[in-house]
């Protein structure tokens, strides 16, 4: 018997950019973990952060496993910015074949009556209006591609959080920008699949990361995150990352328009 051609986990010969790539200091966000194991996969990583040094300590740490990648700074929630960054990519490689849109905040805190429209109109611009200027840029580069293996051109893969499938919380404006993330990857998935483009989103449950240790989060809800879950563990970053590139792989080839939840079945529950 012959089997049909089997997909492949590795990404050699692809360039992927992963935006807010960098975390604070030496510690271990989403961007930073997955620009790693995309790294670790073969692909040649374009690190870009608001922060260049930290998006260069990324690099570093890739560099150090024999990994190929660059950084660049850019703000993604200016056009200008996005644009720049997908012409670097093809200026320093040649090509695009990934694009990991990994920039969120926590944004504008409080409930509709505490809104205040300046904060509410950047918060929905770094984590909505962001990924959509990327894609503009990003998906007529992946289209100069030869269709690959399953006719795929290019994978994009949106950050969004189990906050976009769920309320749950006191701050009105992550929950509403990540359900935005969730549906705007459909519709993207819907209008380029055709193309030969995927666009698929991961919804994280809570992970230790920079970020929410810089907020001085107690450890008493810590451990509540943690006991809500049905594998009463803990995650962190490499356990998205892992999500992430499975799904920019072709190994993911016949996957696209999925919200796939990395949570530890928080979720599952009610
Ligand atoms: P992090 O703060 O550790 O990393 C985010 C990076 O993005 C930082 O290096 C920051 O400099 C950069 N950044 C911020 N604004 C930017 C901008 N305008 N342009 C370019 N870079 C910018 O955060 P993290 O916890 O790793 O979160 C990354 C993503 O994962 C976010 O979209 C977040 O919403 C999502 N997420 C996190 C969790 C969690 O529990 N940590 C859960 C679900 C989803």
């Amino acid at each position: 018997t012959v089997l049909p051609p089997r997909p492949s986990q590795r990404l050699d010969g692809k360039v992927a950019i992963v935006t807010g790539a960098g975390s604070l200091g030496d510690g271990l966000g989403n961007g930073r973990a997955t620009s790693i194991l995309l790294a670790e996969a073969g692909a040649t990583v374009l690190c870009a952060d608001l922060d260049l040094a930290t998006a260069q300590r990324t690099v570093e740490m890739i560099v150090q496993e024999g990994g190929k990648a660059a950084s660049t700074d850019a703000d993604v929630s200016s056009e200008q910015d996005c644009e720049a960054l997908v012409a670097a990519a093809k200026d320093m490689f040649g090509r695009l074949d990934i694009l990991i849109n990994n920039v969120g905040i926590m944004g504008a805190e409080g409930t509709a009556v505490e809104a205040d429209v300046d904060e509410w109109h950047r918060g929905l611009s770094i984590n909505v209006t962001s990924m959509v200027l990327m894609a503009k840029y990003a998906i007529p580069l992946m289209l100069k591609n030869e269709p690959g293996d399953g006719g795929i051109r290019g994978s994009i893969v949106n950050m969004a959080s189990i906050a976009g499938l769920q309320g749950g919380t006191p701050h009105l404006l992550y929950p509403t920008s990540k359900g935005a993330v969730v549906n705007m990857t459909r519709a993207m998935a819907y209008n380029h699949g055709h193309e030969g483009i995927r666009v698929n989103c991961v919804c994280p449950g809570f992970l230790y990361t920079p970020m929410v240790a810089g907020d001085g989060m107690s450890d008493e809800i810590r451990d509540q995150r943690r006991r809500q879950g049905l594998l009463k563990t803990e995650g962190n970053a490499w356990d998205c990352a892992a999500a992430v590139r499975f799904l920019a792989s072709d190994e993911a080839r016949w996957i696209t328009g999925t919200a796939m939840t990395v949570d530890a079945g928080v979720t599952c529950s009610y």
